[in-house]
């Protein structure tokens, strides 16, 4: 049985162009392919949730315009419940200009959080009734700092448990990181948070203890190609990635994060939870994309069958 949990976040409409190079200053380039879908680290979280089976209610602000309706039409192409969306009235939907260099992979990002930037301390009240009967609430740093406080604050008053992706990175307050059940940075998130650089298990080991001094209960650092490293408040250790082709990682992090929530809200442990989430990851980093190339519940457990 899945208990009920809460993705809060941000969504963007990505809006990616492959380009020969990606342009200098002053420089208009001709690209080569455009390609525009619902993404913003939240949105993806909480799809991936969903899609992999999680009883999830997804709450993001949007604006009124045609980019909030890609969010929606999403939402309910999905079968995911909008009853906690919120709306502006005068911001417009958050978006992401992607440029991808189509030789390097390399890109250039500028992300505008519009709505999901203007989260108000009375958006975050009326969650309340949500709260109640959660069993995790899932947030990263994508939204307004002030909502991700109240948010967290409400969670933890009512007994929900918190769950933190720091992404993208930002100084957070040790009072927040007090009311953190489980915290899962990147390594370089990890390493911009504590200072310590996560290069082996004695260095994420060292990592870990920084954000249990702070009061955060258990800590996941995922390591890329290489898999994730766990600490569970009693033991810590490497669980490797599965080993497959990847055509496009982007998104990889919120895939993880999605299918962690959704095994942790089945009742598994962090240890079996982290399994289900690798294989979550592992089948979206071999799809363009991010909400999109996030697999449904029936491809993960085939894929969990198939490398028993
Ligand atoms: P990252 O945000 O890059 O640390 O990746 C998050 C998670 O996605 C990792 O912990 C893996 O489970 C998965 N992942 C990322 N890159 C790959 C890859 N190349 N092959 C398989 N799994 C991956």
């Amino acid at each position: 049985m899945s208990k009920k949990v809460i993705v809060f976040g941000s969504f963007v409409v990505d809006l990616m162009g492959r380009t020969p190079h990606l342009p200098a200053s002053g420089e208009t380039v001709k690209g080569s392919m455009f390609r525009m879908g619902p993404g913003g680290k939240g949105f993806n979280q909480g799809a991936a949730a969903h899609k992999a089976g999680a009883n999830v209610t997804m709450v993001t602000k949007l604006g009124r315009d045609a980019f909030g309706q890609v969010a929606q039409d999403t939402m309910q192409e999905l079968g995911m419940s909008s009853e906690y969306l919120l709306f502006s009235e005068d911001t417009e939907t958050g978006c992401a200009l992607i440029m991808v260099d189509e030789n390097t992979s390399q890109n250039k990002i500028v992300v505008i959080s519009g709505a999901c930037g203007t989260i108000t301390n009375e958006d975050v009240e009326r969650l309340a009734p949500l709260m109640d009967g959660a069993e995790y609430l899932l947030t990263q740093l994508e939204t307004n700092i002030s909502s991700i406080d109240r948010a967290v604050r409400l969670a933890y008053e009512k007994g929900v448990k918190v769950i933190l992706n720091p992404a993208p990175v930002q100084p957070v307050k040790d009072v927040l990181l007090s009311m953190v059940d489980l915290v899962t940075p990147n390594e370089v998130e990890a390493e911009i948070m504590t200072g310590i650089p996560v290069s082996d298990k004695a260095a994420a080991d060292q990592a870990a203890k920084w954000f249990m001094d702070r009061g955060v209960k258990k800590v996941l650092i995922t390591l890329g190609s290489r898999g994730v490293y766990i600490h569970d408040g009693i033991k810590s250790g490497i669980l490797p990635a599965y080993r497959v082709k990847a055509l496009d990682t982007t998104g990889a992090g919120d895939a993880f994060n999605g299918g962690l929530l959704t095994a942790l809200s089945e009742g598994k442990d962090l240890w079996e939870a982290a399994v289900f989430a690798n294989a979550l990851a592992a089948l979206s980093v071999q799809k363009l994309g991010t909400t999109v190339s996030m697999p449904l519940r029936k491809e993960i457990d085939a894929f969990l069958a198939e490398h028993k």
